[in-house]
């Protein structure tokens, strides 16, 4: 049973050794009981993966990471959400199916990865059959997601720092980089694995939806363009166009201006957003996502009241 590792945690790299079957809390701030703040359509991810229907998204509540500007501070720290069992997850699964969505979308559910393992396997044996996506801020042991190779058909995963003193200042975690790295590899080695191993065959429907791939995303920060550039290199020289790339701009500064950093306190620049993908396109990158227009709104990020959960 995978629920055992939950006994002495080390899922991801905090290492807490929190004994979460017993109701211990680590850095991420959940027990072994999966906890949801909304399980609905979601209509603003890429448009492979939203499509006219929507992606089946479950925001789940808790973190491994911590960054001082997260944009969904409510659920990372836990302070939204409602706890579930796994039966209860299998059915929000058919739930969404029967709502039309297009994938099951598991937003942060890293420090549940045992579980929804579980929660995944027990879809398909009920006959479950749309793809699963797994949207990570990838701060995560590649050895934890191999509990998921074969299950999951789509990594969402973000490479949010290329630089260890950023990802301390902003995330508390000057690891990240080299623990991302090796977490986006994993990725790309599964589901290489599930195309006769040397390189990914990303599938889409008729209609444009992807079924099996990866899309790699980078929020750009504002004063980070240099920092962005070089995990575009990073990406775009070790895969190239097996991967798809999604270049954000839609930063929103905290509401109050209590909350804000000052190194972060506005949001990203047209020039500064322009620089960046100019420079994808530049270096040859061509599948890849950018954003049109305002994103950097607070009304594309959901209310994470409890719905469908
Ligand atoms: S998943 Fe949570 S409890 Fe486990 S090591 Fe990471 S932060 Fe700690």
């Amino acid at each position: 049973m995978l629920q055992g590792l939950y006994n002495n945690c080390h899922l991801c790299p905090r290492s807490c050794g929190a004994n979460r079957n017993a109701g211990e809390k680590g850095f991420c701030g959940m027990t072994d009981r999966f906890v949801a703040a909304r399980a609905a359509l979601h209509m603003w991810e890429e448009p492979c993966i939203s499509g006219r229907n929507g992606s089946g998204t479950v925001f789940f509540s808790g973190c491994t990471l911590g960054c001082v500007y997260c944009q969904n501070r409510n659920i990372a720290l836990g302070l939204a959400g409602k706890e579930i069992p796994k039966e209860r997850l299998v059915e929000i699964f058919f739930e969404l199916a029967d709502q039309g969505a297009n994938n099951i979308n598991l937003v942060t559910a890293d420090h549940f990865i045992p579980g929804v393992a579980e929660a995944i396997k027990e879809a398909k044996k009920e006959g479950f059959s749309l793809p699963f996506l797994l949207n990570t801020g990838s701060y995560i042991h590649a050895d934890t997601l191999k509990l998921l190779d074969g299950l999951v058909d789509i990594y969402l995963p973000d490479l949010k720092y290329i630089d260890p003193k950023t990802a301390g200042s902003f995330s508390h975690a000057p690891d990240y980089p080299e623990i991302a790295k090796a977490a986006i590899d994993e990725m790309v080695r599964q589901l290489r694995s599930r195309c006769g191993g040397q390189r990914i065959e990303t599938v889409f429907n008729g209609q444009g939806i992807m079924q099996r791939g990866i899309i790699i995303r980078h929020l750009l920060l504002p004063g980070r363009v240099l920092e962005a550039k070089l995990i575009v290199k990073y990406l775009f020289e070790k895969y190239g166009d097996e991967v798809y790339l999604s270049l954000m701009n839609q930063y929103t500064p905290p509401a109050d201006p209590a909350e804000r950093i000052p190194k972060l306190a506005r949001k990203v620049t047209e020039a500064e957003y322009r620089s960046l993908i100019g420079y994808a396109a530049e270096l040859g990158v061509k599948n890849g996502f950018m954003q049109e227009g305002e994103t950097a709104d607070e009304s594309f990020i959901p209310e994470f009241d409890g719905e469908g959960v």
